[in-house]
């Protein structure tokens, strides 16, 4: 009989967790509150567009999540740049091109920076410094996540201007905070595994369809055709355990257990409450189970017809929530008490999305960063929003949308000043939006977008292994060594696999398939190598 999991979360990481544990062999009930999948990366309908809350990119070193993509047969949709090509913008007719050379990293970016038109000589010379002194940091150094990146760069001769308008380029999409004030040890793993990294390593991706269909509804089918049932609108209230019966088995009812063992905490709960009747697991629905979730109210099983219990059963758990959610859902004796009050010391930091819609084509490019300005990266969605083919041949109406890293100063400020601030910041860049007409604008907030990564977050960040045996964490804030962004929840979705199967689930003899050496051995999910890698979940694809 194959155990039974449950996936609490159906983001990045509760989808690869999912689609992992049900490749390994496992029953698996995948739980998303939502009516949903996708987590943080989604889309909703707006007047018969298509608008992902905020625009997601991914670069070439995030291995993981390629390999989700691939598993979900999007590799295709979700482009990848044949060369890091970045047209950083400022108001004023200059034009600042970063594209990367064939030649190894980290020579690759040295061309492009000595031309770099927004730093003086002596600037873009002084950037060889602290290119050269990252090799010798070690982002796993306890030490190094105590210092500011900014300090850093200010030790290593980066003036204020070279670190607004160059590095923080990326550390402040990468990171959602401030430049000055990430974590060296994050901005390290970015920069070192992107940037310095091997040559292809930071080129960009760029979703060709909404998030929802990448993710969501790919994910969705995905996991549906392994066997894994896909509850939607299913939020978890409490995770009990029933410390009786060993991890990684059910025990049947009739068993000579403890009677006051039989069921978690409420004896009314029948025990085969939890699993419709078409449920994977749902023969062994007469045994008790080690975990009992409750549900908020009963779920609808995604597809199928009928309403499955307010009550699941399984035998392990992968608790795949943001880090609030999570300090709230584990059980007692999971974890030391400090370590869940510590999670709140992650904070969180917001990303707005400006969405501005022109009558006419104002920018010639897919994406470009900004300086100087208060926009910092804009984005063409006229095609991917369902924009282009809606309007007459006639209509050439563009879409842009601006995305806001570490956007506290924005967050709480009406969209009509904000359209006071960024219509004229886009003018200022793009000359044919001065004769333009905006016919549509609306701003997208994200409060709690990511943790705020700051200096100090590294030992707040859990490991997928809880004291509970069968019950594991994931997460892109859980302790992956990567920001939190979409390769980190993939990562922890695969660790948490993993760390049920060495545990768990391998006493149980589950089969192999799908899983490769390399996966789980570890490889993919410790270190942050790069492009060679080969994260199992996409090797099939
Ligand atoms: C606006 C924005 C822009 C971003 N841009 C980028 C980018 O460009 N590149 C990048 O790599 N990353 C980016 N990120 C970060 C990235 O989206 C996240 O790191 C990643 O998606 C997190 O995935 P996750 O599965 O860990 O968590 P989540 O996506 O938060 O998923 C957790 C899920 O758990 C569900 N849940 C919570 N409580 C319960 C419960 N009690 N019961 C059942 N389900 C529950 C939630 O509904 C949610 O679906 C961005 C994030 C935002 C918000």
């Amino acid at each position: 009989m194959s155990p039974r999991v449950a996936v609490i979360g159906g983001g990045l990481a509760g989808i690869t967790a999912a689609i992992a544990l049900a490749e390994a062999g496992a029953a698996v009930t995948l739980l998303e509150a939502r009516p949903r999948l996708g987590g943080a990366t989604c889309s909703f309908a707006r007047d018969g567009l298509v608008v992902d809350t905020g625009q997601h990119v991914y670069l070439g070193c995030c291995t993981a999540y390629r390999g989700l993509l691939g598993q979900l047969g999007m590799t295709a949709h979700a482009p990848l740049q044949d060369r890091f090509d970045v047209t950083v913008l400022a108001p004023g007719p200059r034009r600042g091109r970063l594209r990367r050379t064939a030649l190894p990293g980290p020579l690759h970016m040295l061309p492009a920076l000595g031309r770099y038109p927004f730093l003086s000589l002596a600037e873009r010379a002084s950037v060889a410094r602290p290119a050269l002194a990252m090799r010798r940091v070690d982002p796993g150094d306890p030490r190094v996540d105590e210092q500011r990146f900014g300090d850093w760069l200010a030790a290593h001769g980066q003036s204020d201007r070279a670190r607004r308008a160059l590095w923080d380029l990326f550390t402040v999409s990468a990171l959602n905070i401030a430049g000055d004030d990430a974590s060296l040890s994050l901005a390290a793993t970015v920069v070192k595994t992107g940037l310095l990294g091997r040559s292809n390593a930071a080129d960009i991706g760029v979703p060709a369809l909404p998030l929802g269909e990448l993710h969501g509804d790919a994910g969705a089918a995905a996991a549906a055709k392994l066997g894994a049932q896909v509850l939607l609108g299913a939020k978890v209230t409490a995770i009990e355990v029933d410390d009786t019966v060993p991890p990684g088995a059910s025990v049947p009812s009739d068993a000579s257990v403890p009677s006051d063992a039989s069921v978690p905490s409420d004896a009314s709960v029948p025990s085969d409450a939890s699993v419709p009747s078409d449920a994977p697991g749902a023969s062994r629905s007469r045994s008790r189970s080690r975990f009992c979730l409750r549900l908020a109210r009963p779920a609808d099983p995604a597809g199928t017809a009928g309403a499955a219990g307010a009550v699941i059963l399984a035998d392990a758990v992968v608790l795949a929530v943001p880090h609030e959610a999570a300090a709230r859902l584990v059980p007692p004796g999971a974890l030391p008490a400090a370590t869940v009050a510590g999670w709140a010391g992650l904070g969180a930091s917001p990303i707005v999305n400006v969405h501005v819609i022109y009558d006419r084509p104002v920018m010639d490019l897919p994406f470009a960063a900004a300086v100087d300005s208060p926009v910092q990266w804009v984005f063409d969605r006229t095609r991917i929003s369902g924009l282009a083919p809606r309007g007459p041949a006639s209509s050439r109406a563009q879409y842009l949308a601006i995305s806001l890293s570490a956007a506290d100063e924005y967050v709480d400020v009406p969209a009509a000043t904000l359209r006071e601030q960024f219509v004229p910041a886009l003018a200022e860049l793009f000359p044919a939006a001065r004769e333009a007409q905006v016919t549509e604008f609306f701003v997208t907030r994200e409060r709690r977008a990511t943790f705020r990564q700051a200096p100090g977050t590294a030992r707040l960040r859990p490991r997928s292994g809880t004291q509970l045996p069968g019950l594991v964490l994931a997460g892109a804030w859980t302790d992956t060594g990567w920001p939190d962004t979409m390769e980190s929840a993939v990562r922890s979705g695969l660790a948490a696999a993993i760390e049920l199967r060495h545990t768990v689930l391998s006493r149980l003899g589950l089969p192999r398939a799908g899983y490769s050496d390399s996966v789980v051995s570890g490889s993919v999910v410790s270190g942050s190598e790069g492009n060679a890698s080969t994260s199992t979940i996409g090797v099939r694809q």
